[in-house]
């Protein structure tokens, strides 16, 4: 669940993740799952876009954060930059 993951000071903002009450494994699926549903998840997420500045910020690399994949990260950090 993406919450492990976040260092202490970030929590607050994680209280009203989405993905906390589904659990972690929509958003980290197996090499070649369907994130689909995960996506549908973030898609009803309040803080959709904290989450997805966290994972930019922190350059996550594995997982859905914010709703994009890693694919989808990887091309907007790229488009960005
Ligand atoms: S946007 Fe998605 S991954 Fe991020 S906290 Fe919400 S449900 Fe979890």
């Amino acid at each position: 669940m993406h919450i492990d993951t976040i260092p202490a000071p970030d929590l607050a903002w994680q209280q009203e993740a989405l993905c906390a009450q589904t659990g972690g494994d929509f958003f980290f699926p197996e090499p070649g799952s369907s994130v689909r549903e995960a996506k549908r998840i973030c898609g009803l997420c309040p803080i959709r876009s904290a989450c997805l500045e966290y994972a930019l910020e922190h350059d996550e690399r594995f997982g859905v954060w914010g709703g994009l994949s890693e694919k989808e990260r990887l091309a907007l950090r790229r488009t960005c930059s």
